[in-house]
This record gives C-alpha cells, structure tokens and sequence, in this order.
C-alpha cells in the first residue's frame, strides 16, 4: 500500500534524523507525532524504532486513543499521551518528545527549567514546569494533572519529565522540534551557569 500523509512523514523524518545527529535521542525511545488535520488523528513513529530509523515503515496512523487505522506497527507507549493532548488542545498540531541530556539533567533537582537567557523566557512562554510522573512512560492516571498544569498555563509550550526527557508542543513539527531545541540549551546554560 501506498502510504499516504507523504509531507508529514518527511516533516517527521527531518525532524528525528536531525534530534538523533545532534543526540538529543539515542538509542530507541523517544517519541513524536503530528496531527492529521481535520480528523481526529496523528502520524506517530512507531515502538522500537530510533529517531534515525524514522520513515513511512516506521510510523502509524492513530486515533487520539492509540487504536492503529494505518501502518502495520505498534505506536510508541507514549502515544497516549500525545492523543490527549491533541484532543484537549486544538491549537497544538506536533509533538515532540526526547531524552536530551541537559533537559533531563535538570529535571533531576529541580520544579521548573529556569531561563537563563531573556530569549528563552520569550520564546518559552516563561513557565516550563517538571512533572515527576514516577514511570518510564507517563501513565494514564497522570494525563489530568498535566492537562490542568497546562490549561492554566496557555502560554506554556513544554514540561520536562524528571529521570525521563522533555516534550514540547508546536503548531508543526518545526515548531516543536525548535521548542525543544531550545529546551534544550536552555538546560544547558542553566547548568553552566551555576559553575564558578
Ligand atoms: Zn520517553
């Protein structure tokens, strides 16, 4: 079968070879996903499979509720959480999710990333909370806490997840791989920062 969704299979390839180059997802975990518009559903890269792996093999079509209706892969664990998030937040239409190092790092020890550049804060919507869900993949039971940290903060474009990574919303895949980006070095500066 022909799969179809070519542009957001590309957006999503582009956007998992280029966080697997830089290592800010190694190995196989990692997640990332964009909505299809007009239905109630997402491409979303499949379990198993690394970010330099990323291609129309290797991603499904969801539901909001993880039900496979194309591809023939099981989708990521964190799939779930990507569907309520579409489902409650009309504006977000990619998300991506990585174990980047000084994200993660910082998660360990602290409540919220703090913004070590004016840029960041801007660009961030100054509030990027830490959940500490207390399992490798955010179960079910947590989504509300996240959906009303969220809703009561609309400006607020990502959360990391302590001894887990971080996940950002955008309006696309390059919105949402530059959030993180930005996350990213954020963290990065955040913990030079407080050397010397
Ligand atoms: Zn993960």
């Amino acid at each position: 079968m022909d799969f179809p969704y070519k542009e957001q299979v590309e957006a999503l390839q582009q956007a998992a070879e280029r966080f697997y180059r830089l290592r800010y997802q190694m190995s196989n975990g990692g997640n990332l996903s964009i909505r299809i518009a007009g239905k109630e559903q997402m491409l979303v890269k499949a379990t198993d499979v690394a970010f330099d792996e990323v291609g129309r093999d290797t991603v499904v079509v969801t539901d909001f509720d993880g039900n496979v209706i194309l591809g023939d892969k099981k989708p990521s664990k964190e799939a779930l959480l990507h569907g309520a998030l579409y489902r409650v937040f009309p504006h977000i239409g990619a998300i991506m999710h990585c174990h980047s190092p000084y994200a993660t790092a910082w998660a360990a020890a602290h409540e919220q990333l703090e913004f070590a550049t004016h840029h960041s804060r801007l660009k961030l919507g100054g509030y990027v909370p830490v959940f500490d869900t207390r399992s490798y993949a955010v179960p079910k039971e947590y989504f509300p806490h996240i959906l009303e940290n969220l809703a009561n903060h609309p400006d607020t474009c990502g959360f990391l997840l302590k001894a887990h990574g971080q996940v950002t919303l955008g309006k696309d895949m390059r919105e949402a791989a530059y959030l993180a980006e930005l996350v990213e070095e954020t963290a990065q500066i955040a913990i030079l920062s407080k050397i010397g």
